[in-house]
């Protein structure tokens, strides 16, 4: 972006136009608009310059430009539609303090004038830097026709009735009462005029007034592993009622496709905070948009409860009295356990499953060892990716055998997911090509791998 819009504030302060033909009077049919104080230096004016001049509304100077005519002009325009006479006022009015446009030179600009679309004090300005006019045209007849010709008659006594509107909670409940006019209210009693307009805001806002502020609610939301079809219905109906979603880096972006589209969605995970969030900013967060009246939908990856952090929002959602529920989802190890046809319990083999972290809060995790290497063990082990020499070191040191297998499930339920067979002894070299978030189920093959061992074992 090599030009950098701005809007300028007009009122009261010097514009220069130089030059008298067509292209002044283009630019001085926009300047007009404005409440600048606009002079004229030519010495052969349009009759539409004299006429302005006639009635005020400019002052004109007929004779060339001189220096010092730019004094305390802002900016000032060379539409003299004659490269030196422009090249003139460039020098000029640069040397009087004014930035200076050349109508038509975008090389001599100092700066351009977008092309724009007036709703008046809604103004939408558009520019391509000189690189497609004929683009700019067509963006502006899209807009003027897609923008309500009354916009601007709304946005003006709507600012006129910011001050009664400040009644009302900030916030949310605020912003409610603003997208009511704008989005319904307005539109419909614009038809009858100004009257109704203003009528309209005033019953309003009694409405929203009389209207029992929503205390806010937090729904601590389990989003599945990825496959949007193995969210719950709750979790969706959450989705559909949210005024802010906070997801984690995990939530699959198919998944946040289904929040109203209106809801504010705020990813926790990286979003302005760098790398990662620290759980103390996702705090305030949920916090902060929770005591605004919003419904905040609190999207964890997997179920909420597992490996989630969870009970230290709860503990801030009732540090400030906000109320919450669990809505329970499927955790990565349901996932990754169906990707390979196995259960996570087996009569006859297993009688407990447990599910661990590869690391905590202290590095990497310590575990009951003796238990987990024992032959019928069966884990799923979550974020256990760097973890996984050190967890293989202490399993064999508990005896747990090379050969034991360890399925790697890697985005489990999602299109990318991929299934590593490996065995403890082959561990952390089976997880060196493994780049998505990953499964490790320890004492589970794949069916049909666990299949074909059976099977050699009974011919043996
Ligand atoms: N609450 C989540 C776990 C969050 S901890 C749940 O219940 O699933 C993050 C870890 O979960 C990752 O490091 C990874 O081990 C695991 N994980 C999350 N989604 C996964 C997926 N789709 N496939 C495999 N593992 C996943």
């Amino acid at each position: 972006m090599n030009h950098f819009p701005v809007f300028l504030a007009l009122e009261g302060r010097r514009v220069l136009v130089a030059g008298g033909g067509d292209a002044a009077v283009a630019k001085l049919r926009l300047l007009l608009k404005t409440t600048a104080r606009i002079t004229v230096v030519t010495k052969s004016p349009a009759p539409e310059i004299a006429a302005w001049a006639a009635y005020g509304r400019l002052t004109l100077i007929r004779r060339a430009q001189e220096p010092g005519d730019a004094l305390c002009c802002v900016i000032a325009y060379g539409a003299h539609e004659d490269a030196a006479l422009d090249a003139r006022t460039l020098r000029l009015a640069s040397a009087d303090g004014a930035l200076v446009n050349i109508v038509d030179n975008l090389e001599a600009s100092q700066f351009i004038t977008p092309a724009i679309v007036d709703r008046d004090p809604v103004v939408v300005a558009i520019g391509t830097e000189g690189a497609a006019p004929v683009l700019a045209r067509k963006i502006k007849a899209e807009l003027e026709a897609s923008l309500p010709a009354q916009l601007g008659l709304l946005a003006r006594i709507g600012k006129g009735f910011r001050r009664a509107a400040d009644a009302l909670p900030m916030g949310a409940v605020r912003r409610r009462f603003w997208a009511a006019y704008y989005d319904q209210a307005g539109p419909r009693a614009a038809e009858a005029g100004e009257d109704a307009i203003r009528a309209t805001l005033d019953d309003l806002l009694k409405t929203h007034l009389a209207a029992e502020t929503r205390p806010g609610h937090v729904d601590l939301v389990g989003a599945g592993p990825g496959d949007p079809e193995l969210l719950t219905l709750k979790a969706r109906n959450a989705l559909d009622r949210a005024d802010v979603v906070i997801h984690d880096r995990l939530v699959a972006p198919a998944i946040l496709e289904l929040a109203r589209r209106e809801a504010i969605i705020i990813d926790a995970g990286k979003e302005g905070f760098g790398p990662s969030t620290p759980q103390e900013d996702i705090n305030a967060l949920l916090v902060r948009h929770g005591l605004d009246g919003n419904h905040v939908v609190r999207l964890k990856s997997g179920d909420p409860t597992v490996f989630g952090r969870l009970d230290e929002e709860i503990e801030a959602l009732d540090a400030v009295g906000l109320s919450w529920t669990i809505v329970p989802g499927i955790t990565a190890a349901s996932a990754a356990v169906a990707g390979i046809g196995q259960s996570l319990t087996k009569r006859g083999r297993n009688g407990a499953v447990r599910f661990l972290t590869g690391h905590d809060m202290k590095g990497f995790a310590d575990q009951d060892w003796t238990a987990l290497a024992r032959p019928d063990a069966v884990a799923a082990i979550y974020m256990g990716k760097r973890a996984a020499r050190w967890m293989q070191g202490r399993l064999m040191m508990h005896g747990a055998a090379p050969a034991t297998p360890v399925t790697i499930v890697e985005n489990a339920s999602r299109p990318d997911q991929a299934i590593h067979a490996a065995t403890l002894g082959t561990l952390p070299d089976s997880l060196s090509d493994v780049g998505g978030p990953a499964v490790l189920l320890h004492g589970l093959a794949p069916r049909a791998a666990a299949h074909a061992i059976e099977t050699r074992e009974i011919a043996l």
